[in-house]
Formats: C-alpha cells, structure tokens, sequence
C-alpha cells in the first residue's frame, strides 16, 4: 500500500489545510487519489442506428466512485480535472480502458462496431495525442476505423489552428472525429467547414422539449440540414422519448443516443445487449428522407 502513503494523502487528511481548502481544492486532492485508488472506471451507452435500429456502437462515459462522497458525477469533476491539468491522466487512462475494452469484446466475439471516447480540450490541443492514440491502436490490434473522438466546440475555438493540426493527423490514422454538443458553443459556422470531422452532435439541451418548443426543433432541424449539406453523419443526444426519436428520424438525423434506449451501462451489460442482438424496435414511418 506504499502507493496510498505518498504525498497527497498527507495533504489529503492534513486537518488544518483541510479547513481551508476550497471545496474545489478538497476534490482536486480527492481526484487525485482516486487515479491511484483506481476508483474510475467507465460505462458504455448504446448509439443506435435512426433507420435500422440496430447498435452500432458505444460512447464510453467517466465515473468516480468515491468511498464516502458516493458517486460523483462527471458533471462535477470533469471540470476540476480540468482545471488541474488531471485531465491528462485521466483522458489517457480513459482511452486505454476503453482500447482494452475493446480488444475483449473484440477476442470473446463480440461486434461493437464503434467506440466513442470524449477528449478535453487540453488533452486534445497539446502535442503528443496523435501518437500516442497511434501507438495505442497498434497495442491493442484495433483498426483505427473503430475509434471515435468527441470533442466540444471549446476545443475548436481555443486554438483553431493547432485544432485542425491535431485532427488532420488523427483523420491521417483513420480515427474519425465528432463535434460534441453541438450548438452550445460559438464556434462560427463558417469555420467547420475547414475541420475535418466526421459527424455533428445535436446537443441534448435542443431535444429534450423538441416536440413542444418550436426554436428547439427548429435549431435541430437545421443542425441535421448543416450536417447533411456538409456530408456529414448527425446524431442526436439525450433521446428520451419515441416522439423525439420519430420526430429526428423523420428529419433525417441518423443516430441517437439517450435513455428511450439505454442510459450508460456496465461492459458486461453492454456485451449481452450486443450479444443478444438486441436493437431497438423503430415503428414503420413512411416517406422517410432519402439517404445520401
Ligand atoms: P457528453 O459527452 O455530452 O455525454 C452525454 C451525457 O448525457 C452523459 O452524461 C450521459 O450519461 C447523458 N445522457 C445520455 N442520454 C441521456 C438522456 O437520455 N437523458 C439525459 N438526461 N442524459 C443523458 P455524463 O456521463 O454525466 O457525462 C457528462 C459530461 O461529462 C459528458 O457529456 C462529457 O462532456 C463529460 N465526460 C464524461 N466522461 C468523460 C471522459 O471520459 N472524458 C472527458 N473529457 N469528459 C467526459
Ligand atoms: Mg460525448
Ligand atoms: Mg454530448
Ligand atoms: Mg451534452
């Protein structure tokens, strides 16, 4: 246990700095300790195919189970790791996980055609990401093709030139790219055109009330009409209900994510949903959009 006993958790249960610590400061030390506890680990949620139904892959998802805090939701510790840089260490084992994850699903005969991992913006915009998701693919024997990177409209407008840097190597590898919550942020329309990315995602603040707000429809509608005269896929987040999922897919988005189908679920979970085959059950819907 000689890991446990080093220099944070003296700082960590150190009485007096703890009273004065920001609670921000408490998590950060708490954080820091649970990449060396081990107490991360990652859940799977489903994206379906809008026409087919079928599961066509996973977005691995962050969580921190803390001993006496209890879960701690991404929500609030994404942003402490951050903030002090923790992301680094915690994208990078994010990644792995979700690689080896993959190459067990891949050597029990499981298909899972596609894995969606979340990058930070700091872990997308410094130098070594290319090589070492290279290096990473090559380890675990994955084509590059399975692999998919979310990032947000921050990472793109923090440094548009390094972005495009970054994203042209990882395009180089294969590895496709996705913009995240697409909608919140400022990144100006004009400028995607020059990221080379492969799918926008309908961010879920547009969809929960897409049918019964008219600007939230109306912001969706036109997402998947940008995203389609880009030559891009869409997929949208955070799909609750059969109204919604009816309602994109007869716009043409297509995938979704989100509850109606599956929330985040443990691998194992995951490897019997993909094993049993299960998809999920579209009702017939006539003059659907033409493909392109
Ligand atoms: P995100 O990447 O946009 O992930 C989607 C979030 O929506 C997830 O929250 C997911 O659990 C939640 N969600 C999915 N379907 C539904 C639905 O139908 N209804 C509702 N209400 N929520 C739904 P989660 O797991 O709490 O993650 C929140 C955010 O934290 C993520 O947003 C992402 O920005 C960040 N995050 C999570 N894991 C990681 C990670 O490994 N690395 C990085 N950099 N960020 C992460
Ligand atoms: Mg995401
Ligand atoms: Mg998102
Ligand atoms: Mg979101």
């Amino acid at each position: 246990r000689a890991k446990e006993m080093g220099r944070d958790t003296f700082c960590f249960y150190d009485a007096n700095m703890n009273a004065r610590a920001a609670p921000r400061l408490r998590l950060e030390l708490a954080l820091r300790r649970a990449i060396e506890r081990q107490e991360l680990h990652l859940v799977y949620q489903p994206k379906v195919d809008l026409l087919t139904g079928e599961v066509i892959g996973c977005e691995a998802l962050c969580r921190w189970h803390h001993a006496e805090l209890g879960l701690v939701p991404p929500a609030e510790f994404i942003p402490v790791a951050e903030d002090s840089g923790l992301i680094l260490r915690i994208g990078r084992w994010v990644l792995e996980t979700a690689c080896a994850q993959m190459r067990a699903w891949i050597d029990a005969g499981i298909t899972c055609p596609r894995m969606a991992v979340n990058v930070a913006p700091l872990q997308f915009l410094r130098d070594d990401l290319v090589a070492e998701v290279s290096a990473l693919l090559s380890r675990h024997r994955l084509d590059a093709g399975v692999l998919m990177l979310e990032i947000t409209e921050s990472t793109l407008m923090r440094d548009p030139g390094r972005a495009v840097a970054v994203m042209k190597g990882l395009k180089a590898i294969g590895v496709r790219l996705a913009i995240d919550d697409f909608g919140t942020g400022y990144s100006s329309l004009s400028a995607l055109k020059h990221f080379p990315i492969d799918y926008l995602k309908i961010d879920r603040a547009f969809i929960s009330d897409l049918t019964t707000n008219a600007s939230d429809a109306a912001i969706a509608v036109s997402i998947i009409a940008l995203a389609r005269s880009l030559n891009l896929r869409v997929i949208a987040e955070g799909v609750e209900s059969e109204g919604q999922l009816l309602y994109l897919r007869g716009r043409g988005c297509d995938e979704m994510q989100g509850y109606h189908f599956s929330p985040p679920i443990a691998p194992e979970a995951f490897a019997d949903m993909l094993s049993g085959g299960r998809g999920l059950a579209l009702p017939v819907q006539k003059d659907l959009p033409a493909r392109t």
